[in-house]
């Protein structure tokens, strides 16, 4: 079974030929990260007219690359949402274009489904299950009972980890998107600046980030004021302790209360080292067997949307000439 998948929801152009839903043949992504710099952030119109510049080279590459024609394909899978309209309807056209000429069907995919596969893309999955997603857009616990079926057992209140790294980057002077640099910044660093950790309610899987990203911002500002200088490598080594802290408390309580099988880590924040470091830790003498995926899943790729797709294809759940970009697609009622 062949699927060719298409990522077009944010600032990535990506497309990936995968095998039997589990084998990556092909996974091209193509970054706009130096286009936007300079605007300190995705810039929707700028993404979608790079979708268009890149996408046919990049279809062809992901091809080429698996040795594989387009006879040869069981479907063409996409993107269809949550991400930027404008972006998203690029990959959408661009998928319904390639499967009316091939005569193949369609298949959409929720981006954060998407985000949960990349790990069968590292071992098969299995149920019960819970997934940590920490992305751009996202911060959630999943627990999936069977394959296509989630279930958002708590979430962010106000703004997604990787949105919070990223404005206490753009605090610090630090390029976008900031997540890898304050990662880097904080290995440099001591803890040793006291954050606030947001626990809520403890019983509860929410969370919350931005407090803790104002309290970043003002332990510059007053020390700024007071004339004293702080360390950036300290206060990212400190925002990060305390983000990791609270993600991964929470967490392994679910995992423990849910028994679930599995832990998945999904979503751009995956790519974090201390994130990683800590779960690892965490999860070493636990019953519940920890997935990371390697850091060239956790952002943005086509390969995690084909690897998704596969599932649909088995299930017979195809989408039709009417699947269009939804930019607030819910995962809840992706079934
Ligand atoms: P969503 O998936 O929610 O729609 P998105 O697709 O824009 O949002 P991703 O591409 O999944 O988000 O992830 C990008 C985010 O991951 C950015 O906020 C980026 O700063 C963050 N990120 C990437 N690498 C790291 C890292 N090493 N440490 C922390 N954050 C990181
Ligand atoms: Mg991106
Ligand atoms: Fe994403």
């Amino acid at each position: 079974e062949l699927i060719l998948a298409i990522e077009t929801s944010c600032d990535e152009t990506s497309a990936a030929v995968i095998k039997n839903g589990t084998e990556i043949l092909s996974n091209v992504v193509s970054s706009q990260i130096e286009s936007h710099k300079r605007f300190g952030g995705v810039v929707p119109e700028i993404a979608s007219r790079h979708h268009v510049e890149k996408m046919t080279y990049i279809f062809e590459a992901a091809m080429e690359e698996a040795d594989v024609t387009y006879s040869q394909l069981d479907a063409i899978a996409v993107t269809e949402g949550p991400g930027l309209v404008g972006a998203l309807l690029m990959g959408v056209n661009a998928a319904k274009a390639l499967a009316f000429a091939h005569n193949l069907p369609l298949i959409g995919v929720h981006h954060i489904a998407g985000h949960i596969y990349a790990n069968r893309l590292v071992k098969e999955m299995e149920f019960p299950l819970l997934a940590l997603v920490v992305s751009g857009g996202h911060t959630e616990i999943i627990y999936m009972k069977e394959h296509g079926s989630f279930k958002v057992i708590g979430e962010t209140r106000d703004d997604a980890v990787g949105e919070a790294y990223d404005k206490v980057a753009r605090t610090l002077n630090l390029p976008y998107p900031g997540g890898p640099h304050i990662d880097k910044l904080a290995h440099e660093g001591k803890v040793t600046i006291d954050l606030p950790r947001a626990w809520l309610d403890p019983q509860a899987y929410e969370f919350s980030f931005s407090g803790l990203k104002s309290a970043v911002i003002n332990t510059l500002h007053n020390a700024k004021q007071r004339g004293e200088t702080i360390e950036p490598a300290d206060l990212a080594a400190s925002f990060q302790e305390s983000v990791i802290d609270v993600l991964v408390t929470k967490t392994k309580k679910a995992a423990e209360e849910y028994k679930v099988k599995q832990l998945l880590l999904a979503g751009g924040v995956a790519a974090n080292r201390g994130l990683r470091a800590r779960l690892e830790q965490e999860f070493e003498n636990s019953e519940v067997e920890l997935i990371i995926p390697p850091l060239s899943l956790c952002t943005d790729n086509a390969a995690m949307i084909g690897a998704a797709a596969s599932i649909l294809l088995q299930q017979g759940k195809f989408s039709d000439w009417a699947l269009n970009a939804n930019p607030g697609l819910e995962l809840d009622t992706c079934e």
